[in-house]
């Protein structure tokens, strides 16, 4: 079992004792990601390694999440697993960002603490690709759809209603 995580920390205190986080949060904490989502009732896992030892404050991490997407061609429920990668300098001035190897993010350091919940919310919404569908689930949905949509046509259909005149 994974222990919950803290919702903000010092970034920077982290960094300078080299601390790793490892743990969950609640899903239903991440209100823009939230938005996305069919059902937040689950939850993400997330390992972060804080550290000052690499010539920079560095936070680097991982995150994942098995999300219940809205599919966007039959509109029903499915789950999709996301993760991302991520490795931020932390900066307590933007005139350092230059100091930083390419390969870091440039994080702006403000205020006492952090809000861990928006930095793994930014790399969950980063994750999750602009069109989501079913794999192969979803074509049964469609046919339902298809055959539900003839029979709606054939019921409105004027043809419809003149073999029911026709009848009388
Ligand atoms: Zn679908």
């Amino acid at each position: 079992m994974s222990k919950p995580l803290p919702e903000t920390a010092n970034f920077l205190k982290q960094a300078e004792r080299n601390v790793t986080l490892e743990g969950t949060l609640p899903l239903n904490r991440l209100e823009r990601l939230s938005e996305f989502l069919h059902d937040n009732s689950g939850e993400l896992f997330a390992k972060l390694n804080f550290s000052s030892n690499t010539g920079y404050l560095r936070m680097q991490g991982h995150v994942e999440a098995t999300l219940d997407l809205v599919c966007q061609r039959c509109l029903q429920p499915m789950e999709f697993p996301v993760s991302g990668e991520f490795k931020f300098g932390l900066l307590t001035s933007e005139k350092y960002e230059d100091r930083l190897p390419p390969d870091a993010e440039p994080y702006l350091l403000e205020g006492d603490e952090q809000s861990l919940i928006e930095v793994l919310e930014d790399e969950l919404l980063l994750s999750i690709p602009i069109a989501v569908t079913h794999q192969e689930e979803c074509s049964e949905f469609l046919q339902q759809q298809a055959e539900e949509l003839r029979v709606e046509k054939e019921k409105s259909s004027p043809f419809a209603v003149l073999k029911v005149l026709k009848r009388d």
